[in-house]
């Protein structure tokens, strides 16, 4: 199965996608790992991305492109994977679905968290506690102002993605405000209809 998940950042994409990979068998490949890793290994991508990321911008479209289209290559893939922060513009999406014709492959479904956004900012208040109380690092990005800078970000570049899968008939919406086993039922139950019409 090929799965994407939309969303606002905060809206629970993370954790909803880690559940379905237990569920699935297949990789989470989400491209704010992946960049974050290579931030940490200070690779020439992570070196690029790097500024761009702590001010809540989006990394370009190329650099992009590139991990996910290396990514999907590898063996674990093969099967299937859930994108998650992946496309977050219009070129994007469209390199997507270039690089899936090119394998002959196509997507399952395309699953869009739907928040509120006003909630968003108390949200990852609360994650960026949690993760302290844990003792685990706090992303510099989850402070409450750049949060906002990528809340635009989204707004700006991301929104315009949803509607581009709607119109080929692959979205469906996910009512992101439930609880999290509330949120996962759904998605569940989406998967389920996608698979009975496959
Ligand atoms: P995330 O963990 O998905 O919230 O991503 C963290 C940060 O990584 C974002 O704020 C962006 O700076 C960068 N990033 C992740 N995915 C993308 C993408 N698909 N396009 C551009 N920038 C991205």
């Amino acid at each position: 199965m090929r799965l994407i998940f939309l969303g606002p950042p905060g809206a629970g994409k993370g954790t909803q996608a880690s559940r379905l990979v237990a569920r699935h068998g297949i990789p989470q490949l989400s491209t704010g790992d992946m960049l974050r890793a290579a931030v940490a290994a200070q690779t020439p991508v992570g070196q690029k991305a790097k500024a761009v990321m702590d001010a809540g911008g989006l990394v370009s479209d190329e650099i992009v492109v590139g991990i996910v289209a290396d990514r999907i290559e590898e063996e674990d893939a093969r099967k299937g994977f859930i994108l998650d922060g992946f496309p977050r513009t219009l070129a994007q999406a469209e390199a997507l679905d270039r690089m899936l014709e090119e394998k002959g492959l196509k997507l399952d479904a395309v699953l869009e968290l739907e928040v509120d956004q006003t909630q968003l900012v108390n949200r990852i208040i609360k994650r960026a506690s949690e993760a302290k109380a844990a003792g685990e690092p706090v992303r510099k990005d989850d402070d409450p102002e750049i949060f906002k800078q990528r809340l635009e970000a989204y707004n700006r570049d991301t929104a315009v993605v949803a509607p581009y899968y709607r119109e080929r008939g692959l979205l469906t919406a996910i009512d992101g405000m439930k609880s999290i086993d509330d949120v996962s039922a759904q998605i569940d139950s989406a998967l389920d209809a996608v698979s009975a019409a496959s």
